[in-house]
């Protein structure tokens, strides 16, 4: 008798970034799992700007160096568990987050996870099957709630990284904040402080973004194609004193200097949205000095916050649904990216295998 041999494919379907624009669909190696690994079949994954920014730029200097496959945000099956791991079994539904630290580091053992010295960073999202490392594994891989759909959970990533700069930023009920961009991040943002209770305007440029910003809640919305936003935010806050916050979610040199004309002496400015490498800002040193404002940046996320992502979004304080504007398959991923690139309107779009 011949014990029963598993037929299985070697091969899968994912994308590959070979440069500045040329992203490509290919067969590649299924990845092997080893002890402490798990193979996950990917159900959905979604676009992001920081995938934008990659495709358009070719490379990221901290995640990514081509060939590659890329895409970060994910969720799906789990297809097979490598020796060593209990707490997964084939066939859960799972989300991974797109990284894992090393919790040893200086900074991991001051509970400043996304400023790990061995940040492990994951990428592949774009395919069929992605193998989750060991580490990830162990902290940031999680089980799906039943009523959260593949595409939803998918969401975690970014949503960690929007609930960790609200922390971090000290925002509370009350509070005028500004957020300038409307992408994805911007208006998790606007979703996540309207569920705080504070008054928001959103500034962005495009009619369907502004569209949305309004739909997620915002008090305010302001076209910056046609105004003075930095006059209007001063117009809106009592006293023209300016907002208590402003966060910056596009990462241009004009927007974060925008945040600095927008905020009240004494308030926070939080410059989310990261900028090309090698670009400078001028500083008004008097603003800064004798207006006591505070400027602070939020990167990335920690084990923690991607647990409350899931919750919050388990919970249905924010609907995920509100921030996937189609869906598509593997092989159309570049279209997708070509057309995300000329800003239609489309918040996130959901990549199917
Ligand atoms: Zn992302
Ligand atoms: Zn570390």
């Amino acid at each position: 008798m011949r014990d029963f041999i598993k037929v299985t494919r070697d091969k899968m379907t994912a994308a590959v970034l070979y440069g500045k624009r040329d992203v490509r669909i290919e067969q590649i190696p299924i990845p092997r799992v080893a002890r402490g690994e798990v193979l996950v079949r990917i159900k959905a994954a979604l676009t992001c700007g920081t995938d934008l920014k990659v495709y358009r730029q070719g490379f990221h200097a901290r995640m990514i160096v081509p060939p590659s496959v890329f895409g970060h945000e994910m969720a799906g099956l789990v297809e097979e568990t490598g020796e060593g791991v209990d707490s997964f079994r084939p066939g859960m539904r799972v989300v991974s987050a797109n990284s894992g630290p090393c919790n040893r580091c200086f900074f991991c053992e001051r509970h400043l996870a996304n400023l790990c010295e061995d940040l492990q960073f994951l990428n592949g999202a774009y395919a069929e099957y992605i193998k989750i490392p060991e580490r990830i594994v162990r902290q940031n891989l999680l089980i799906l709630p039943d009523n959260l759909s593949f595409r939803e959970a998918a969401l975690v990533e970014p949503l960690a990284c929007v609930l960790r700069a609200i922390e971090e930023t000290a925002i509370a009920e009350g509070d005028t904040v500004v957020v300038i961009g409307m992408g994805p991040i911007g208006l998790m943002f606007v979703r996540m402080l309207k569920q705080l209770g504070a008054t928001v305007i959103a500034v962005g440029k495009r009619e369907k973004q502004l569209v949305m910003g309004e739909r997620m809640g915002a008090d305010y919305v302001l076209d910056a194609t046609h105004l003075n936003v930095v006059e209007q935010v001063r117009r809106i806050t009592n006293g023209r004193r300016g907002a208590d916050v402003v966060i910056e979610a596009v990462g241009t040199t004009e927007t974060w200097q925008q945040a600095m004309g927008m905020v009240r002496r004494g308030g926070t400015i939080n410059l989310f949205g990261g900028c090309p490498s090698g670009t400078h800002i001028p500083l008004d040193t008097t603003l800064i000095h004798y207006s006591e404002i505070t400027i602070k940046a939020s990167f990335h996320h920690t084990p923690r916050h991607i647990r409350e992502a899931l919750d919050i979004l388990h919970r249905r304080e924010i609907i995920g649904e509100s921030f996937i504007t189609g869906e598509e398959r593997l092989p159309s991923l570049r279209n997708v990216l070509e057309r995300l690139l000329d800003r239609n309107g489309d918040i996130k779009i959901a990549i199917v295998p």
